[in-house]
């Protein structure tokens, strides 16, 4: 069952069809091959790059969708519905266009964004390092500058489609302090070590990269010397609300299991959704992620509204996240001993929505940012 939604435009419907449409046809029939044998699906993010999902908050005249993030969002919950690692990769992959489109200059943009927009190129995300996740500032990744160049050197850890991406967006210290840079994947001194074996999101290639005197000419820097961490977390703002839409995917692919297994199953002479204790637990679920749903979409709908929406997007992301984690471990409770199975998916959604309480901030870390909102209050 799809979720109901309240779109904006006739178009933004036509994108939410077209989505479901790739969805059954290209994504479900893959996922589960995919995710058992850890293999990346490269064709399926060019598919959605030629489908024109990739590049939705994007301006047209850069090659992107121009839609809301309302609208945005919502195909990412589609996509989320069936495969987590797809849905976290469109999002990751928006991530790394921020800077290029937020701080890049007009000739940077022209020349990067329509490839990048339309799924010809890749990207990726380099911020965290093994040890600065929650504390990037504490970064050792050094950019030097020689000439017209900058060296860089340093490894940076737990990127999503580490050794997969087309490009690299980099955060490095130079001298003024951390600098954004966007890096090719076939730069000379750039490597992937093997990928995370991983609890979920085997179709998400994660690894760490290795920059062993890269050198990157100076105009494959985004924005100032020093600008470089306020643009990596300006995108994660908008990158959260990514992922907390994903997260309202997965459960609400979670739901709808649950559901129809609990109409079919039968104990006591009649169907376990006829037990309202087991009624109770599927109402919860539908509950969290209806209110999943709207709080991403209340943030989402002040960003479209041009007003502040951090400490919004930490409540979705945190709200998001946490149901998510809930639905999905209900499901396989629902499920009984089929739940614990592999021959049902939620098993697999369970394991996928752990991680979405870790990255782009752990869900300490949104407490921390929706905490310092409340103190300028
Ligand atoms: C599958 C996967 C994909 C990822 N993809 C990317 C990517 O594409 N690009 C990228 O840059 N990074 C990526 N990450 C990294 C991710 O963002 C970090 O793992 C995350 O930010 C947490 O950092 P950490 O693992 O170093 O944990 P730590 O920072 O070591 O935290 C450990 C624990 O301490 C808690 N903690 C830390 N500081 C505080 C505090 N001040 N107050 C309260 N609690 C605190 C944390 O919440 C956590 O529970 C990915 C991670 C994973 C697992």
């Amino acid at each position: 069952m799809s979720a109901e939604r309240m779109l904006p435009t006739p178009e933004a419907e036509d994108l939410i069809s077209l989505t479901r449409r790739i969805v059954d046809e290209q994504l479900r029939p893959a996922v589960d091959a995919h995710e058992r044998e850890g293999t990346f699906p490269r064709d399926v993010f060019r598919t959605l790059g030629r489908a024109g999902l990739l590049g939705l908050p994007y301006p047209e005249e850069y090659g992107g969708g121009g839609q809301p993030y309302e609208v945005y969002l919502q195909v990412l919950e589609e996509i989320g519905t069936a495969w987590a690692s797809v849905g976290v990769g469109t999002s990751v992959h928006a991530l790394s266009c921020f800077g290029l489109f937020t701080a890049g200059t007009q000739v940077q943009r022209e020349r990067w964004l329509p490839d990048i927009l339309g799924g010809e190129l890749l990207g990726a995300y380099c911020l965290s390092e093994a040890h600065a996740g929650s504390d990037p500032a504490a970064m050792r990744t050094t950019a030097r500058r020689v000439g017209d160049d900058y060296v860089i050197d340093g490894a940076k850890a737990w990127t999503t489609h580490g050794g997969q991406a087309d490009f690299y967006k980099v955060m490095a210290k130079a001298e003024a302090g951390i600098t954004c840079f966007l890096v090719p994947a076939d730069a000379d001194g750039l490597s992937a070590d093997p990928p995370e074996d991983k609890m979920g999101l085997m179709g998400s290639t994660t690894a760490t990269m290795l920059f062993d005197g890269v050198r990157i000419p100076v105009e494959r820097r985004l924005g100032g010397e020093g600008q470089g961490l306020s643009i990596a977390l300006a995108g994660l703002d908008a990158g959260r609300l990514g992922i907390a839409a994903v997260a309202t995917g997965v459960a609400q692919g979670a739901l709808d299991v649950a559901i129809a297994y609990a109409k079919e199953r039968e104990t006591f002479g009649r169907p376990i959704i006829d037990h309202q204790g087991l009624t109770f637990v599927l109402a919860d679920m539908a509950a969290a992620v209806e209110s999943a749903r709207a709080t991403y979409l209340s943030a989402a709908r002040r960003r479209d509204a041009g007003l502040p929406f951090g400490q919004q997007a930490s409540i979705a992301k945190l709200v998001a996240t946490d149901n998510a984690m809930k639905v999905t471990t209900d499901a396989v409770q629902v499920l009984g001993g089929a739940g614990y199975t592999r021959d049902f998916p939620v098993e697999r959604y369970m394991r996928e929505t752990k991680v979405m309480q870790i990255f782009e901030g752990t869900n300490q870390i949104q407490r921390l940012v929706i905490g310092r909102g409340l103190k300028k209050q």
